[in-house]
């Protein structure tokens, strides 16, 4: 049995060695007696070269073979047994442009059906796909993600979660998972999908917020979890889904918030280096897809106070009330003047008004207006959102009733915070979001494997 080699890995091999290969049928084209096949697995692809009648090593194609492999179906899954060679010229339409494959033998492993709701070769330019409307793509999202787009995106995507958990462990968070069944509402905030739970009613959490905090009551110095989050909100934007994974930290405060601000700012422009570095030709294809312009960090934190955000977009006629939060808009123009006097796409805004912050934000003791609460920004949109929080018990049980929280439908969280709490801070960030925002994607679904949002529940 000859190596099974993958496609990226073939031009390691000398030439006329026999190898193995699989992957599915991208195209075909017949010259003559040629018949040039191109296999793609994944990003990569290979051409095979099919000669009618003519014996290479020993073998020779049948020609029921030969019109077999000419009439199969694009995307049908074959192994091909082959003779690597050199190409005279750089073969274009493929990844390998120095190496081909002389097929000798083949086995067609699963073939495809006629009739490809998506043919992936009119997903490969932008202008083409574009006429493609984008829920038939999620419709037929299997196909959808066999294309390059998705391919790519995906990859940065593992990237993403793979270097955020391993920056988080070095940094001593540990994991945790907590529960996504619910009794009652989660959190208050976002809207929850409701069920019914043996009876009792439940419901989706809709944020890990008050069981991470929980957990650090419980002795933990620093927590954070990646997991599903559910909001039950009719939002029919570039920016929302129903369900999406949730990066969650907290962690105990050793003077001052702007601790957690800082190292999520180290954990933000080091992931974007790496990111840079290592998925370059994936990012490189994604930005050229959609025209995007390359993303600008700078090293060193860039914050402004909601107060000075305000007066930023007030003096480029903006007009609003002081404690409002920041439509998606603002955000946007926000982002073109930031991006514009400091060459930065990420940026923090802090202290937000207690107005627009849920009850256990720490209201700022010199200002009560405003908060210890902080969004990160990039690419004018907001990826993240956090605070300093109230740790203690009386003041905390206060400003839920201030907000109108009856006690007993959170009293283990409340009850949490009378055996000791220390001072504590953290933060959330939705993963498609802050993808969709580092790559410069149009929507956010096109950073969800599976999405859900108001009209999408399948597949
Ligand atoms: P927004 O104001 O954009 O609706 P939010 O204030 O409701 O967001 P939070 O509840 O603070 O957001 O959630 C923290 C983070 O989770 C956000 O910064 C964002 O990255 C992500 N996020 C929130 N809601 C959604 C959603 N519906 N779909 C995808 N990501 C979301």
């Amino acid at each position: 049995m000859h190596a099974l080699v993958e496609i990226k890995n073939l031009s390691s091999l000398s030439e006329q060695e026999i190898v193995r290969v699989r992957g599915r049928v991208f195209s075909k084209k017949v010259h003559g007696t040629l018949l040039f096949l191109i296999l793609r697995d994944g990003l990569h692809t290979l051409q095979v070269i099919v000669v009618k009648g003519k014996a290479v090593a020993g073998h020779a194609f049948s020609d029921s073979c030969y019109d077999e492999l000419r009439k199969v179906e694009n995307e049908s899954f074959i192994e091909a047994i082959g003779i690597v060679q050199r190409t005279e010229k750089p073969v274009l339409a493929c990844s390998q442009q120095k190496i081909e494959l002389r097929l000798i033998a083949y086995t067609l492993m699963s073939r495809a059906t006629l009739t490809l709701p998506i043919t992936l070769k009119e997903t490969e330019r932008a202008e083409v796909a574009a006429a493609i409307p984008y829920g038939k793509r999620l419709d037929n999202r299997v196909l959808d993600l066999r294309t390059r787009l998705s391919q790519a995106i995906f990859r940065v995507n593992d990237g993403m979660l793979g270097y955020i958990q391993k920056y988080l462990r070095e940094e001593e968070f540990m994991e945790i998972k907590t529960p996504k069944l619910i009794g009652g509402s989660s959190e208050g905030g976002a809207a929850p999908f409701r069920l019914d739970y043996f009876g009792e009613p439940a419901c989706l959490a809709q944020s890990p917020q008050l069981y991470k905090q929980m957990v650090l009551m419980g002795g933990f110095k620093r927590v954070f979890e990646i997991g599903p989050v559910f909001r039950a909100e009719h939002s029919h934007t570039t920016r929302h889904l129903t369900e999406f994974v949730g990066i969650d930290l907290e962690m105990l405060l050793d003077e001052t918030y702007q601790e957690v601000i800082q190292l999520l700012y180290r954990l933000l422009t080091s992931l974007f280096t790496k990111l840079n570095e290592q998925y370059s030709s994936e990012i490189a294809f994604i930005q050229a897809f959609f025209h995007t312009t390359p993303l600008l960090f700078a090293p060193e934190l860039v914050a402004l106070t909601f107060p000075e955000a305000v007066a930023l977009l007030s003096a480029s006629g903006s007009t609003r009330g002081e404690e409002e939060d920041f439509s998606t808009e603002e955000e946007k123009q926000l982002g073109a003047i930031i991006r514009e006097q400091y060459q930065t796409d990420l940026y923090v805004v802090t202290g937000y008004p207690a107005a627009v912050r849920p009850f256990y934000t720490f209201i700022d003791p010199e200002n009560p207006t405003y908060t210890y609460g902080y969004d990160f920004m990039l690419r004018g949109m907001e990826i993240l959102s956090g605070a300093q929080r109230i740790h203690d018990y009386k003041l905390l049980s206060e400003r839920a009733a201030a907000l109108g929280i009856a006690a007993h439908t959170m009293s283990h969280y409340l009850e949490a915070f009378q055996y000791g709490a220390p001072p504590h801070a953290g933060a959330g960030m939705g993963l498609e979001r802050l993808l969709r925002a580092f790559l410069g994607l149009p929507d956010v679904r096109y950073s969800s494997l599976f999405p859900r949002y108001p009209k999408r529940l399948y597949p």
